[in-house]
């Protein structure tokens, strides 16, 4: 095995494809010295020595102790230079680099090769005293903390007093004199906190820096940060033996970081900043201001030009924005590190489709540089980052539904609906939420809830509605009656201003002010793009016109689910809605239901209208009844009144439909077989919508969809029902073309795909309750412990967030492959919360689905997701 590559002009082994092994900084470093850009010379350890490191019993082993040797004098001779000599010393830079980034976790070591004799020669060679002493000095407090243990603490005890002693407040106002005290005291803290002296032996100095980094592979800041950015599979660390160059040996020197384009714009123009006279270290440490890389043409202009031009080149090499470290050391350049710069949702879009127009990247690769769940940050409001940092959290529940919201803080729906008449943006704040709330929910900017999952209703209908919600926030106590919300020790009344942040799940005091999306030209470039590569449909969650009409403006090419106990809310309808629950009798509830059919017949004409031709899916009833019974008590004593029964008698019906397991209970196609006459109304509904419509010159598709379906018998009896009101609406030759399907979301429907398949012309999952009932989750009460299974890695991921592709998974695909071999043709969707969520919609294109349907805000990171997972088998 190889341990060891070295890059310099003896020799380069590495490229830029072998991240694998030499880390993405020494993959790239060597790669930067392959096509002629200066960077220090060096070599790398490979992230397998790191491996074998771990075998070996945390030592590293004599082979590849000996290649270090090997290549250390290579490096001298290139150098000119020896570690360690009092002459003419070689120092260098220690550092980590995994394949993936991890900034800051791991441990760097600077000026390496210093000792009693070796500061001797830095102060020779650089002619500057107070540098080399404090070069020396810097090195026992890094090498002291990272290797030997000494806490930093300790170190900066030791510095803050030879300050104080000479009455100075910054580093700088010491002279060579008090660093080299600072030498002794540093060395004489390391004797007394270490047990063993400071190393003078130079190679041993080099040994001990690559242990402790291969250690630091395995520190707790690595592990968590591994853990939580979901990095696996890596073999370890490598190491960066560099030798060093110095920024701040005068004002000749300096050190900078910039960027090909701007990362927060995509503007494709030099980007970035740098400090005269200082290290790395200085810059981050903020003491000084640094100046705008432009500026540094003035300075120097020669070393500017080769900047540009390295810049320039590294781009065109690597096809993408580079982010880059250099320093100048007395008018020399030297990059020190390159790598794909980091970039927000709006930079992405305008380079992805810049970078194509010019030329540098293929059609595949822009779809591919735009991470799809990016794009929510372009399509709503978001909070304005810089005044976002200046607040501090009060608490963070689960980002349900993204972008800003700033509003006074309502508890209940009437006070959200009378502050927003009032003019007033408002948040509703709830324990959780119901059907009921949403009159409070449409009045409000942002929803709270300090319970509920990803799936939670209030989740569900706040993303459908396009509105920022933070759900499952646990730590808040609301209060619903006296009109409290604590969180974060601040007590709020109603009045009061929040604001939330959706797309992190933060919640602050006050207000911070917010950024309206732009829907650019470059955004819809590549939409457009996507369209070309996808193969599978994108379909829309969408009940009211608002949605699908958002929907259809974001690309959707149909509605994907319909659920019709959306539009029974809305003003007076809820009151028949009530009336046909209570209902003694089937004659009480045909009563009920012909008022209640007009609205439904209107709103399906309406949504056939904005669809214009595109197929509708129309879910029949699916929620249990209860949850459109009122609740407070002052509610129920209206409803009485309303419906012209006792008190008593509405409190008892209430409580006879109460269920112990609802989500398992009356609903889906058990109401419409116990309750034949819903399905006919529904059926009736769509049909003389459909029929009207069409008589227009307006094509329509109705799709009507049977929920719940765990038995091929259920989906039989209620196909007998529709077909024959289809029958006496349509009449016998009719244009409105339907289909007949079911969803599967009870796992007995996958398991029997091929018997359903029989009778349904369509499957659609839903896969919120497939999840649900395959793994037994509550989908409402995850908020209490999937947090903490998926902290304790227990689940990668909120399964309701993300599809569960080894479990439920498994079960889409037998549904898919036994759905086909009855019924060859059949049309397969999905749309759970899954349908926009980029790794689930792979797993859908993979699985043969058609299409996929999520809700309108979603519908853009659904077709640039499907388009890349076409992009990806190419
Ligand atoms: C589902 O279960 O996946 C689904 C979309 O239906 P609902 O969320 O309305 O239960
Ligand atoms: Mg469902």
């Amino acid at each position: 095995m190889k341990h060891v590559y070295y890059f310099g002009k003896k020799g380069t082994e590495g490229r830029k494809d072998m991240k694998d092994i030499l880390g993405g900084k020494g993959a790239n470093l060597a790669e930067m010295a392959n096509i002629g850009v200066p960077v220090p010379p060096g070599f790398t350890l490979t992230t397998e020595t790191c491996a074998e490191y771990y075998e070996n019993e945390e030592k590293i082993s004599d082979a590849a102790k000996a290649e270090i040797e090997e290549n250390l004098a290579k490096l001298e001779e290139e150098m000119d230079a020896k570690l360690g000599d009092a002459e003419n010393p070689l120092l260098l830079s220690v550092r980590s680099g995994a394949a993936v980034s991890m900034p800051g976790m791991m441990d760097t070591i600077l000026n390496l090769g210093l000792n009693d004799e070796s500061v001797q020669g830095l102060i020779k060679k650089s002619g500057n005293e107070r540098f080399a002493w404090d070069s020396y000095r810097r090195l026992i407090q890094m090498f002291g903390d990272v290797v030997m243990g000494v806490e930093h603490h300790d170190f900066e005890e030791i510095l803050d007093k030879a300050k104080e002693t000479k009455g100075v407040q910054f580093d700088t106002e010491l002279d060579a004199e008090d660093l080299k005290g600072l030498v002794e005291e540093y060395k004489a803290l390391v004797q007394e906190k270490a047990g063993r002296p400071f190393p003078t032996d130079v190679k041993e100095q080099l040994m001990m820096a690559v242990d402790a980094v291969f250690g630091s592979w395995n520190n707790d800041r690595a592990i968590n940060y591994r853990r939580l950015n979901d990095i696996k599979g890596l073999k370890g660390t490598a190491v960066n033996a560099q030798t060093m160059v110095f920024g701040n040996m005068g004002e000749t020197s300096g050190t900078g970081v910039c960027f090909s384009r701007d990362p927060s714009t995509g503007e494709n123009v030099f980007y970035g900043e740098y400090l005269m006279n200082a290290q790395g270290e200085d810059v981050v440490a903020g003491i000084r201001t640094p100046q705008p890389i432009t500026q540094l043409q003035e300075v120097m202009p020669e070393v500017y030009e080769e900047l540009v031009a390295i810049y320039k080149k590294l781009e065109e090499h690597y096809k993408d924005m580079q982010d880059m470290e250099f320093t100048i050391q007395n008018k020399k350049l030297f990059m020190l590190q390159t790598r794909i710069g980091k970039r927000t949702a709006e930079a992405a879009v305008r380079m992805a489709v810049e970078m194509l127009e010019e030329g540098l990247i293929d059609e595949k690769t822009a779809v591919l540089r735009v991470n799809p769940n990016q794009l929510d940050q372009l399509l709503h409001p978001q909070l304005d980052p810089v005044a976002k940092e200046k607040h501090t959290t009060l608490g963070k529940g689960l980002p349900a539904s993204p972008g800003g919201a700033v509003g006074k803080v309502a508890f209940t729906n009437e006070s959200a609906v009378e502050m927003k008449e009032a003019g007033d943006k408002v948040v509703l704040v709830r324990n959780d939420t119901s059907p009921e709330d949403l009159m409070g929910m449409d009045a409000a900017v942002g929803i709270l809830t300090a319970k509920g999952g990803m799936t939670s209703h209030a989740a569900v209908v706040a993303r459908g509605m396009g509105k920022c919600c933070v759900s499952g926030l646990g730590d808040a106590k609301v209060n619903e009656a006296s009109k409290t919300l604590i969180l974060g020790g601040e007590t709020f009344t109603e009045g009061d201003y929040i604001t939330l942040d959706g797309t992190s799940g933060e919640v602050f005091k006050g207000q911070i002010p917010t950024k309206d999306p732009e829907l650019t030209g470059n955004f819809g470039k590549l939409m457009e793009l996507a369209d070309k590569f996808r193969t599978m449909g994108v379909r829309t969650n969408a009940e009211t016109p608002r949605d699908a009409r958002q929907a259809v403006k974001f690309g959707a090419e149909g509605i994907g689910l319909c659920r019709t106990e959306h539009m029974f809310f809305e003003g007076d309808r809820i009151k028949a809605v009530r009336e046909m629950i209570v209902a003694n009798d089937v004659e009480g509830r045909k009563k009920a239901l012909a008022k209640i059919k007009p609205y439904q017949k209107d709103d399906f004409k309406e949504l056939f209208k904005i669809m214009g031709g595109k197929p509708i899916t129309i879910r029949l009833l699916d929620p249990p009844l209860h949850e459109f019974l009122p609740k407070e008590e002052e509610d129920i004593k209206q409803m009485a009144e309303e419906t012209g029964v006792t008190v008593e008698d509405l409190k008892s019906k209430i409580e006879s439909l109460h269920e112990v397991n609802p989500m398992l209970g009356h609903r889906g196609c058990r109401l419409g077989v116990t309750y034949p006459e819903i399905t006919e109304m529904q059926s009736e509904a769509i049909f003389e919508a459909a029929k009207e419509v069409s008589e227009e010159g307006t094509l329509v598709k109705p799709e009507v969809m049977v929920p719940l379906v765990g038995n091929v018998n259920e989906l039989k009896d209620q196909k007998a029902i529709i077909l024959r009101v289809a029958k006496e609406v349509l009449g016998q030759d009719s244009d409105v073309k339907f289909l007949i399907g079911t969803m599967i979301e009870v796992p007995r429907a996958a398991l029997t795909a091929d018997l359903i398949a029989a009778e349904a012309e369509f499957f659609s999952f839903g896969t919120n309750d497939l999840t649900q009932m395959t793994l037994g989750f509550s989908r409402d009460d995850v908020g209490k412990f999937v947090p903490e299974y998926v902290s304790k890695g227990l689940l990668e991921k909120d399964p309701f967030q993300v599809l569960d592709q080894t479990g439920v998974g498994q079960l889409v695909e037998m549904a898919v492959k036994k759905g086909r071999e009855t019924r060859p043709e059949i049309k397969l969707g999905i749309f759970g919360e899954h349908g926009g969520e980029p790794s689930s919609v792979e797993f859908c294109y993979r699985t043969g689905l058609n299409y996929v349907s999520c809700s309108p805000f979603r519908v853009p990171i659904a077709r640039l997701a499907a388009a890349q997972a076409v992009a990806r088998e190419q």
